[in-house]
């Protein structure tokens, strides 16, 4: 199942009231119109996640006005657009020497500021204002539109290529709205505050829908499972579903990593599974480690972002334990580890 993380069709029902009164252009991000036309246009943004910050800087370019209009703040990670360290390996190493160097700095640091920000909450988020506090013009506060209310990796963090998206903010040519919307209007909307905007183009960057698998049902012996009754083993395997592996990626992290140690472990399972005469593996739980890892009660997903926990609502997500092989993948190197050499025979029946 390499069928990515979210529903193609259709995305995160948005909840953006009398937004059919609007008679200006409505754009969903998934579905974005390759001749949009926004020049010298008035923008509106919902949305505070990754899609709203990586569009708001580049729509800035060429828009009269963007302004973005988010329900709560998130954390940004300003980092630099050309990183001097790596310009300078890459000028004094051969290429592929430079290309692994530069790879490993990014996955020591991407797991070290993880581990920063869950240990030293506070500490981090003054790390992390650091980085923009002075990015900002002094029309625009930090409180409330960049101070979150929840803490550093409780939700994904944006990061913002050589603070490109606070230079919007610095030419004037982008605004932002910390508040509730009380509803659309032909021309715009109208805040909970009162205070109205206008825009020629309202861009709901309002999130996906999560859908595990591509939303295929599953059957094993002609019964239906539900994905979210069962636990998964090793972040790849369904419970008592045999042959069956996901690519799923990390939500901390680059999600290309953990879909990287997928990889590993799918390939070294089948391989094991052809060269021995096997034809299948299933993961099992015993009665009593059924009932350990239903009292643990672990997110497979360690965010609790509104399409995380609307996905779990809809009952989409399979279940993750606390101990062994049950466990959430934690982060890249610990996941190589056991997908290259860990124990493939715990929880599993060959036949
Ligand atoms: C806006 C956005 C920004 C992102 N930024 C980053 C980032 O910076 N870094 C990062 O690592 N990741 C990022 N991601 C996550 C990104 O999705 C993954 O990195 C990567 O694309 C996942 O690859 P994948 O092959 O697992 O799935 P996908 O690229 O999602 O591919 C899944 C494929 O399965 C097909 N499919 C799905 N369901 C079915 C079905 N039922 N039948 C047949 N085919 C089906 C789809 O059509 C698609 O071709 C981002 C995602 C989004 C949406």
């Amino acid at each position: 199942m390499g069928t990515g993380y979210y529903d193609y069709k259709e995305p995160a029902q948005s909840k953006v009231p009398g937004i059919e009164k609007f008679k200006g252009q409505v754009v969903h991000p998934q579905f974005w119109p390759e001749d949009l036309q926004y020049e010298d246009k008035k923008v509106i943004i919902i949305g505070s996640g990754a899609t709203a910050v990586t569009l708001l800087p580049n729509i800035a370019k060429k828009a009269k006005m963007v302004t973005q209009v988010q329900r709560s703040p998130g954390y940004f990670l300003v980092l630099p657009d050309k990183d001097p360290l790596d310009l300078a390996l890459k000028d004094n190493l051969p290429k592929w020497i430079a290309d692994r160097l530069i790879r490993f700095k990014y996955l020591v640091g991407g797991t070290l500021l993880y581990q920063f920000c869950r240990l030293f909450p506070n500490k981090a988020k003054e790390v992390l204002a650091k980085g923009w506090a002075n990015l900002l013009p002094s029309s625009t506060k930090p409180d409330p539109h960049f101070v979150p209310k929840y803490q550093p990796w409780d939700q994904r963090m944006c990061i913002t290529p050589g603070g490109d998206y606070f230079k919007a903010y610095r030419e004037g040519k982008a605004d932002i709205k910390t508040d509730q919307i009380e509803t659309c209007t032909e021309d715009g909307l109208i805040l909970k505050s009162g205070e109205k905007l206008t825009a020629d183009i309202i861009i709901t960057a309002t999130g996906l829908k999560i859908q595990v698998g591509g939303g295929a049902k599953l059957l094993v012996d002609d019964k239906e499972v539900i994905i979210a009754d069962k636990f998964m083993w090793k972040g790849t395997m369904l419970q008592d579903i045999p042959n069956l592996w996901y690519v799923i990626g990390y939500a901390n992290a680059s999600w290309t990593l953990a879909a990287d140690a997928a990889a590993r472990l799918i390939t070294r399972m089948i391989n094991d599974i052809e060269s021995s005469g096997k034809h299948s593996a299933m993961p099992f739980l015993t009665p009593k480690e059924q009932e350990q890892a239903e009292k643990d009660n672990v997110s497979l997903l360690p965010l609790n972002s509104t399409y995380v926990t609307t996905a779990m609502d809809r009952r989409v997500i399979p279940r993750a334990g606390k101990s062994g092989n049950w466990k959430p993948r934690s982060n890249y190197f610990v996941d190589m580890f056991r997908s290259i050499y860990g124990n493939i025979t715990t929880g599993m029946v060959y036949a």
